[in-house]
């Protein structure tokens, strides 16, 4: 491979990993309502702040042996497992950029520009998915932005990325005000709550990014893999879950929506893509 190309895609990698370790600080601190800058990474356990090579992503867990250094408590695997993840999925949403500079297709302003905004997109919705996982909410901090930003990107990048701005904020009103219609029927007819109402506004942001075309798609991904998720659940353990919310069960299976809303709209960012012409007729473009 070209070296210039091997270079830029090393610092995606990095980028990405890089991404993936603040994310983990996001997932834990927002949702408890602490800084994301302050105080700087540390053990939980002992509290004793960590050196440089430490917070390497993915590879400072590994050196560490999965243990604090000074402690020995163990650390969980998905801090790296979220930074391998993370680095992956941004070198994929990357590559048609870069391709695109690199053979002059796109203006190297706009190939920046996609790219980054890109990441934002997906690093916000990471953070979301894993936040959701762990508490049931998703933090307006994170899901009020992005029908905004969707819209603000279309029209910088639009032509580019396959969405107007008429599209974007056209899928984000649809999207946001149709989920709501089926949150307050839903609400109606079973007294029970559905949909959180960050769903909504995560929807709302997966249009505007995604364009209105590909709603049916994300919708359609983010079900089917929840109603599996939640089968395979519910074989594994038959009790133990009662929570009351979660569309993707009939009965009382209760998984959040929102990762796999995120699955969907990220599975649809980088499939559209890869398989455009393929698909293209069943996305309406
Ligand atoms: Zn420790």
């Amino acid at each position: 491979m070209d070296p210039v190309l091997t270079i830029v895609y090393g610092f995606v990698l990095f980028w990405g990993a890089a991404w993936g370790s603040f994310l983990n600080v996001v997932v834990w601190r927002v949702p408890n309502g602490m800084s994301v800058v302050s105080p700087p990474s540390h053990c939980p356990k002992c509290g004793h702040g960590l050196a440089w090579w430490q917070n390497v992503p993915v590879l400072g867990w590994a050196w560490l042996g999965g243990r604090c250094h000074y402690c020995k408590t163990g650390i969980s695997a998905r801090y790296p497992a979220v930074e391998a993840v993370t680095a992956a999925l941004a070198l994929a949403v990357a590559m048609p950029w870069v391709d695109g500079w690199a053979s002059g297709e796109l203006e190297p302003w706009r190939a920046g520009v996609g790219m980054v905004a890109e990441h934002a997109f997906l690093f916000a919705c990471v953070a979301i998915a894993l936040i959701d996982a762990d508490t049931f909410m998703i933090p307006d901090a994170l899901s009020l932005p992005l029908p905004l930003l969707g819209i603000g990107v279309a029209l910088l990048v639009g032509d580019e990325r396959g969405v107007g701005w008429q599209e974007a904020a056209a899928a984000a009103f649809i999207a946001g005000g149709g989920l709501l219609a089926v949150q307050w029927g839903y609400a109606a007819l079973t007294g029970r709550e559905g949909l959180g109402t960050g769903d909504v506004k995560l929807l709302a942001g997966l249009g505007a990014w995604l364009g209105l075309a590909a709603l049916p798609a994300v919708l359609l991904l983010a079900s089917v893999q929840g109603l599996l998720f939640a089968a395979g659940t519910a074989a594994v353990s038959r009790a133990g879950l009662t929570a009351e919310r979660g569309v993707v069960s009939m009965r009382h299976v209760a998984l959040p929506f929102g990762p796999f809303l995120v699955l969907g709209g990220v599975e649809v960012l980088l499939l559209h893509r890869q398989l455009g012409p393929v698909v293209a007729p069943w996305f309406g473009g």
